[in-house]
């Protein structure tokens, strides 16, 4: 179980809600601040541990306290949101566009008018 984990069972014991348990943690835990992440319509809190991949603490928008890393959270959000609104990202502009061809490789971005897989 990493610090993490225990710090929620931790503030679970205690009955301490996620967004004043994400404050403690803010103020006790060494970090490099206090970061926002969103895609689409899911959005979190986390505490910047200096490494995508690394973990860390996140505050769901719904008040939650998750044992994350800020690049698993954001990598599922996007699945989750493409797979929900039919549209892909496109690899030069980096914003969505609709998913209409058979290979996603073949769409044209409506931002920058590339092929998204180039
Ligand atoms: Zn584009």
């Amino acid at each position: 179980m990493s610090d993490f984990e225990r710090f929620i069972d931790w503030a679970d014991f205690l009955g301490i809600d996620g967004p004043d348990a994400f404050d403690t943690a803010d103020e006790l835990l060494d970090h490099f601040g206090r970061e926002s992440c969103s895609v689409g319509d899911a959005s979190m809190d986390y505490l910047n541990t200096g490494d995508t991949y690394s973990e860390t603490l996140v505050l769901d928008s719904d008040g939650s306290l998750i044992c994350t890393t800020w690049g698993d959270w954001h990598d599922a959000a996007e699945i989750e949101y493409r797979e929900e609104n039919d549209v892909v990202r496109c690899g030069y502009c980096g914003n969505f566009t609709d998913d209409y061809a058979d290979d996603w490789h073949d769409n044209v971005c409506n931002t920058c008018g590339n092929l998204v897989g180039g």
